[in-house]
């Protein structure tokens, strides 16, 4: 996306936030605005990586024996150069993500695709790339037909399995070695080029397609290399060895830095690398205004590889396990061994910190099983519903969560709760297995806490009966900022609809805060919005009592509640609380961010 707004600039002196550097304008230097999708800065040269076009013909061979061979050897092929991403996965990132590329592996294996392509040989004669050109484009198409964001990640998984495939039929090679460090540019990144190229000294990466929850943004993310992706048309304006700055922080590209932008970037790094340094010195400090306010600061994750850099950052607590995590890696519901183990060892790493489970939250943008689809996921069949409807998994899941309970560390979380009679369902359900498992002697929890997300607006206006019902209540401001303005929070024609900052998300929020606090239960916040340095001093201001973020921004996030005054982040909160339009928040925000000389936001 292109930026159009100009503005007169601008000394490396003038130049003093980040919102100056998206309306930037100098000949010859180029700025786009793209995704953030893993955060961290890098200066350097382009690498323009094509991937090789796959182009098959619907060619006729005499000898279909020899032809199967030829499929069998690439099949072969292809399944070593995956055990050996897989291996390499584990070494670098780590055991769950190398379940992205198992996924890959198992398709190998997938008789209802590969029986028509060995009959396209068979009985049509055509080539073996052709053959798996075709049947693996025709079940594309069908992956295709979904605005489902994880069903369209697993196309694009599929799409690079086939041209790995067809790339070892044609008997090419494929090269991930670089001679220098370079900021890698190309159309769309794959998960296991993301890792490959990463064994090189890659400075950042940047692509045309993709979005943030992409399987090569999320181990972009792992490896900590910045990347920007959904920069539309960017090769067309790149070649090799063109200068570039990547902010994967803000999701900029800067194409042909000048000297003024160098500048900027250069004492960007230089700070932030003095700060990293220097936020490992508050790492055991509180999370704690300067007036002596107390707020918690967990990390939401999905993995359980995460949590250890989670607690080297300073987690004090996991505030959102989101479970179906598990599902994901496996492509179905994870059994209640597996759920024990996980969630044990996620309670016994954190302890004595506390751990929020999550139950399984399937549904909307999160993958459905593959022959089940809605017209309108997000206000379907999701969370809590799904589970109350599936009640063996759920009883699995309750019971695995328990179990992991037994140091009482863990709380239990209801995702996508509409209705009261939802939390009575569940707990006539946790009820039961509390029986069983005192009369067997299984030992858990018996004051485990019991929560629930607050993300749908019927929640909020009924907070009062909600907080009567539970121990703790968690904001999630993805889906309430979605559902509150009606705006998909996947869809990128939309997104600047998708406004966290508006007036009605900042009441909604006050009216939750207020309504858990009047009956004496905690409230956290661990939508994406706790994760932004704009909201929260306003989140504060707000009453939270913990916030739940990513764990890449705790450090800062906390250095940033050290340098905030209580009783002015509650000024703050009136004043937004009284706005109109959200440009009006996010202006009073960075005005006391400006104040108090924040310089991250
Ligand atoms: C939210 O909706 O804000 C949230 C934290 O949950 P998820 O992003 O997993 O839907
Ligand atoms: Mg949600």
């Amino acid at each position: 996306m292109k930026l159009h707004r100009k503005l007169k600039i601008i000394s490396a002196e003038d130049l003093m936030n980040f919102n100056q550097v998206e309306t930037y304008s100098k000949e010859g230097v180029t700025v786009l605005k793209g995704l953030p999708a893993a955060p961290g800065y890098a200066i350097g040269s382009a690498f323009v990586y094509h991937r090789d076009k796959i182009e098959t013909f619907a060619s006729v061979v005499l000898d279909t024996d020899e032809e199967l061979k030829n499929l069998e050897y690439s099949l072969e092929k292809s399944k070593k150069e995956l055990n050996k991403i897989i291996t390499i996965s584990r070494e670098k990132i780590g055991e769950r993500t190398a379940g992205i590329f198992e996924a890959h592996a198992l398709i190998l294996d997938d008789q209802l695709l590969f029986g028509p392509i060995v009959e396209s040989i068979k009985k049509k004669r055509y080539s073996a790339e052709y053959s798996v050109d075709k049947e693996f484009s025709k079940y594309l198409s069908v992956m295709k037909q979904t605005d489902d964001a994880a069903m369209l990640e697993r196309a694009a998984d599929v799409e690079d399995l086939k041209a790995r495939i067809i790339r070892n039929l044609q008997k090419k090679r494929w090269e991930s070695r670089l001679k220098q460090s370079v900021i890698i540019v190309t159309h769309s990144l794959t998960p296991a080029d993301t890792l490959l190229f990463s064994r090189n000294e890659v400075l950042a990466y940047v692509s045309e397609l993709g979005g943030i929850t992409s399987h090569a943004a999320i181990i972009s993310r792992s490896l900590n290399i910045p990347a920007v992706v959904g920069i539309h048309n960017v090769l067309k304006q790149i070649s090799n060895d063109t200068q570039l700055i990547v902010d994967g922080f803000n999701g900029y590209l800067i194409i042909n830095p000048d000297e003024t932008l160098l500048t900027f970037y250069r004492k960007k790094i230089e700070r932030f690398q003095i700060d990293h340094d220097k936020l490992k010195e508050i790492k055991n400090l509180p999370g704690e205004t300067i007036d002596g306010h107390r707020i918690k600061l967990s990390v939401n994750i999905e993995l359980l590889d995460e949590l250890d850099f989670a607690i080297a950052n300073g987690a004090e607590g996991i505030g959102l396990f989101r479970s179906e995590e598990l599902f994901f890696a496996r492509g179905t519901f994870p059994t209640e061994a597996e759920q024990i183990e996980t969630y044990s060892a996620l309670a016994e790493k954190m302890y004595p910190g506390s751990v929020v489970i999550r139950t399984f939250d399937i549904g909307g943008d999160k993958l459905l099983q593959e022959d089940y689809f809605e017209k309108n996921p997000f206000l379907g069949w999701r969370g809590i519903r799904m589970m109350l409807d599936k009640p063996q998994v759920f009883k699995d899941q309750l019971r695995a969560i328990l179990i992991a309970s037994v140091h009482k560390n863990v709380k239990l979380m209801l995702p996508m709760v509409t209705t009261i009679d939802e939390i009575e369902q569940t707990k006539l359900i946790l009820e039961e297995i509390k029986s069983e498992f005192t009369k067997t002697k299984i030992p858990f929890d018996k004051n485990i806490e019991f929560g629930i997300m607050a993300e749908i607006p019927s929640v909020v206006f009924c907070i009062s009966e909600f907080a009567k019902e539970v121990d703790f209540i968690s904001v999630g401001t993805n889906d309430l900022t979605q559902y509150l303005l009606a705006v998909d929070r996947g869809n990128e024609v939309v997104s600047d609809k998708f406004q966290e900052l508006h007036p009605a998300v900042i009441r909604s929020l006050k009216m939750t805060v207020e309504g858990a606090h009047k009956e004496n239960i905690k409230i956290s916040i661990c939508g994406e919005l706790a994760s932004n340095y704009l909201a929260v001093p306003l989140l504060i201001g707000l009453g939270f009592d913990e916030l739940s973020v990513n764990e890449h921004f705790l450090p800062e996030i906390k250095k940033l509640i050290r340098s905030i005054n209580f009783s002015e982040a509650q000024n703050l909160t009136e004043a937004c609380l009284k706005c109109r339009t959200h440009t009006e928040i996010i202006n009073l925000s960075r005005k006391y961010l400006k104040k108090i000389k924040w310089e991250y936001n």
